[in-house]
């Protein structure tokens, strides 16, 4: 049965949301394009043809990464912090502003947890004037360390809300509280994606996260570096996939939320033999000690997307780290290992 609005619920119990008229150029706004995961995805829908806006504080992103952009007549670059007001005409909104790295995001707090609130406010702000469909790039760190595992979307988290990370996992929490909130009271499209572990090309090299660590250290000669035991575990996709996955949430009907993870485990030490196979096998490896509230375990149930979306992850860790080692090493000034295989 459909409501006033158009909008039923599918048997999966999805809202699903009654279509808009497609108009011919889609306007898009990215936030936060100009980082990791955004410039990939801003270069995916300029190559598609949508207009694309780029909105980026440059605090963890860069100039570099979409530079094969500026210049195309359908993308355009702004400086511009989330944490105050924007104004556009767009038709889809893509919200990934955010320092993503734990080192990153716990080097400001307070700055993480009012651009994911208050960020995530103004840009569904923007959306409810505009009636652009919003998508919120949420994250695995919504379930904490989780006491269920695999992790599937049903599952509601197990978050210390007073300890290090909480401003990044506390402020993506109100975040998509925030969006499904502007759904019920203002009937806007919203999406939710939440990302598991990503990794590729452009990962700022100070990043801090443990690939782009292994990667750079295993390219410069210097031991990986695995933070207590090396037995927790994380499940790593490449960022084609996600990308891939972020565009079939938004282009369809389905609010969400849909995790969007490579479901293969691998512990940290796992890792660090992986990235020795692919770049460099005489790398050493030292210990070091962990982080605080470091979650021990981590592996989406990712059959709401495939089932609802027909997405999953296709490119392998092997693949998707000899795919960046390239562009770490073109960065680094380092020669480009032989990839094996
Ligand atoms: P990133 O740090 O490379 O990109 C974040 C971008 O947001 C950067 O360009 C940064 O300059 C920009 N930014 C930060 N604060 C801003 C502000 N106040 N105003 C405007 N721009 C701002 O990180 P990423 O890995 O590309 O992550 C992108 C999004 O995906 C984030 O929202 C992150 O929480 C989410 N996510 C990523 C991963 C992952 O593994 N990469 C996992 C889960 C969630
Ligand atoms: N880690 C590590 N060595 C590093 C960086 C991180 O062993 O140089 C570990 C970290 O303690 C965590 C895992 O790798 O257990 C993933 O950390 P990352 O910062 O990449 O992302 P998280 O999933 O914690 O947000």
């Amino acid at each position: 049965m459909a409501d006033s609005n158009g909008n039923s619920k599918h048997e999966n119990g999805e809202t699903k949301i009654k279509a808009k008229p497609r108009i011919e150029r889609n306007r898009v706004l990215v936030t936060g394009g100009a980082g990791f995961v955004g410039s990939h995805l801003c270069t995916y829908l300029v190559e598609r043809g949508d207009h694309v806006i780029c909105v980026d504080n440059f605090f963890t992103g860069s100039k570099e990464n979409v530079a094969h952009l500026l210049g195309k007549t359908n993308f355009e670059l702004i400086r511009h912090d989330v944490v105050e007001k924007l104004l556009l005409e767009v038709d889809q909104i893509y919200h990934l502003a955010c320092p993503a790295s734990p080192v990153h995001y716990k080097y400001n707090p307070i700055k993480t947890i009012k651009t994911s609130f208050i960020g995530t406010m103004n840009m569904l702000g923007l959306a409810k004037r505009t009636r652009a469909r919003f998508l919120l790039t949420s994250t695995s760190e919504v379930y904490g360390d989780p006491l269920e595992h695999p992790q599937t979307e049903g599952y509601w988290g197990n978050v210390n809300c007073i300890g290090e990370r909480s401003c990044y996992d506390e402020g993506k929490r109100a975040a998509e509280c925030l969006t499904f909130d502007y759904q019920r009271e203002h009937n806007l499209e919203v999406r939710v994606v939440r990302i598991f572990n990503t990794y590729g090309p452009h990962m700022a090299l100070d990043d801090g996260r443990v690939v782009s660590n292994f990667v750079a250290q295993a390219l410069t000669g210097q031991p990986l570096t695995i933070y207590g035991d090396g037995q927790q575990t994380r499940s790593f996709q490449y960022v084609s996939d996600l990308v891939e996955g972020m565009v079939r949430v938004m282009d369809g009907p389905y609010t969400g939320p849909f995790n969007i993870g490579n479901p293969t485990e691998f512990t940290m030490l796992e890792l660090a033999q992986v990235v020795k196979e692919v770049v460099n096998p005489d790398a050493q490896i030292v210990y070091k000690e962990n982080t605080a509230d470091d979650p021990s375990r981590r592996k989406p149930d990712i059959s709401k997307a495939k089932k609802a979306l027909g997405w999953e992850p296709k490119v392998a860790l092997r693949e998707g780290l000899s795919r960046m080692v390239s562009d770490f090493a073109k960065r680094l000034g380092v020669e480009a290992p032989k990839v094996p295989g």
